[in-house]
């Protein structure tokens, strides 16, 4: 596997047993059926409870019997899951970063002791409900609302594009609290067998389809007081649960880069044209030398930004930076793999095809690349640009 700069050198003994065991449960348990499930449109549900036994959500949290791993064990998972299929990442991804975390975050101790245990093993299965029909980039702009009643909440309004919404047993979701003359924005667990909770499935999608996406619809669904995040008003909730999501989806675009480099490179010494292998043509080389250098530059800021987690020091902006050069740069990297694999290369028997159009959705989601190029502009200028008006 490309590692140009010996970076296995500085993973620490359990670093690599944590990458190596998932690697190859992905092999094992995932790569060989993947590409079918893209083309069904289907989640591999059976691994869902796998997964949380092999530790996969949010094993970077402690307590709760989760295994508190460092934030560079975690990048290297999340590096693993979506080297098979940005599908496998989302699912880690959305059950860790963005239901598990909020409630291990901002959670009172009845959630925690409720959610943490079953969500963590997979027994349950969780969505982040944030998007919404009219409202995606500027999500401050929501129209849910909770409207307080004696004991209670009554929501009402809709969620879109929500990562494994109908697959869902609790949902996070993300409400102005109309009882506030300031309607702050609050984070509510919301059962899904709840009376007025819809999630139908968007099947529509071209891209991310080895994941399941549905709507999360709102009308007059009574959750009791208990089941307001009580401990995060605003929404620097959301924002927070986005910044953890991000900082593994930094790690696992290297992934998707990575397995479409690998497949590049076998596929050119072993394809024969002219009478030798395409390898060796200096075109092909060209391309390979540029998509190792990319990757090793994703590489070193994936780990660097583990650093900065773990010390404390990460800000936002160095997620956004993060998400936005390396999906970019999957992005990139899977479609010049997929054209040195000639007509084979727009087949599902290989993957950088199907990397590249999942990183369509990677690109778009969590912000899409606009925002983090603003999110880094108002950094570096003090100017916020996201609203010229
Ligand atoms: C497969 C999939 C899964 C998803 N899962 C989830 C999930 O689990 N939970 C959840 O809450 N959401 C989820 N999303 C939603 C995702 O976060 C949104 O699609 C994303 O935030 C963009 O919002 P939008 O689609 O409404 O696009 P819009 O906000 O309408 O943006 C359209 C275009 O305009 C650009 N744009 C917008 N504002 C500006 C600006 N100020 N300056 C310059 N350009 C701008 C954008 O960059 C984009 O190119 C998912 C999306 C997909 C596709």
């Amino acid at each position: 596997m490309l590692d140009y700069f010996d970076l296995e050198s500085k993973l620490s003994q359990e670093e690599r047993l944590i990458r190596d065991e998932a690697r190859k449960f992905v092999d094992e348990r995932v790569r060989p059926d993947i590409a079918e499930h893209y083309e069904e449109g289907t989640f591999p549900k059976d691994i869902i409870t796998e997964m949380g036994e092999m530790g996969f959500y949010a094993p970077n949290l402690d307590g709760y019997d989760l295994p508190n791993v460092s934030e560079t064990a975690y990048g290297l998972l999340m590096q693993e899951l979506e080297a098979c299929d940005s599908g496998l990442r989302s699912m880690a991804s959305v059950q860790g970063a963005l239901v598990m975390y909020p409630i291990h975050a901002f959670g009172s101790d009845a959630q925690k002791d409720e959610w943490l245990p079953k969500l963590g093993s997979g027994e349950a299965v969780g969505c982040f409900g944030l998007t919404e029909p009219e409202h995606g980039s500027n999500p401050s702009a929501m129209e849910t609302r909770a409207e307080a009643d004696e004991d209670g909440y009554v929501l009402n309004g809709s969620k879109t594009w929500i990562t494994n919404s109908p697959i869902s047993d609790v949902a996070v979701v993300w409400a102005r609290d109309t009882s506030d003359p300031d309607t702050p924005v609050r984070g509510f667990l919301v059962e899904t067998d709840r009376d007025g909770v819809t999630t139908n499935k968007i099947d529509e999608k071209i891209s991310l389809r080895a994941s399941i996406t549905g709507e999360i619809g709102l009308n007059n669904v009574w959750v009791p007081e208990e089941n307001i995040l009580p401990n995060v008003e605003g929404m620097k909730g959301p924002l927070a649960c986005l910044t953890q999501a991000r900082y593994g989806i930094a790690w696992g675009a290297i992934g998707a880069a990575r397995d479409s480099f690998e497949t590049a490179r076998e596929y050119t010494t072993d394809r024969d044209q002219f009478g030798g292998p395409i390898a060796r043509f200096q075109m092909q080389q060209d391309k390979l030398a540029e998509m190792a250098t990319q990757i090793t530059l994703g590489q070193l800021l994936a780990y660097r930004l583990a650093e900065l987690k773990e010390s404390g020091e990460m800000r936002p902006q160095h997620v956004s930076m993060a998400k936005r050069n390396n999906v970019r740069m999957a992005r990139n990297q899977s479609r010049i793999a997929r054209e040195m694999l000639g007509g084979n290369g727009i087949t599902l028997d290989y993957s950088p095809m199907r990397h590249m159009v999942n990183m369509e959705t990677v690109y778009t989601y969590e912000g899409t690349h606009d925002i983090h190029t603003l999110i880094i502009g108002e950094d570096l200028t003090g100017i916020p640009a996201y609203n010229p008006d």
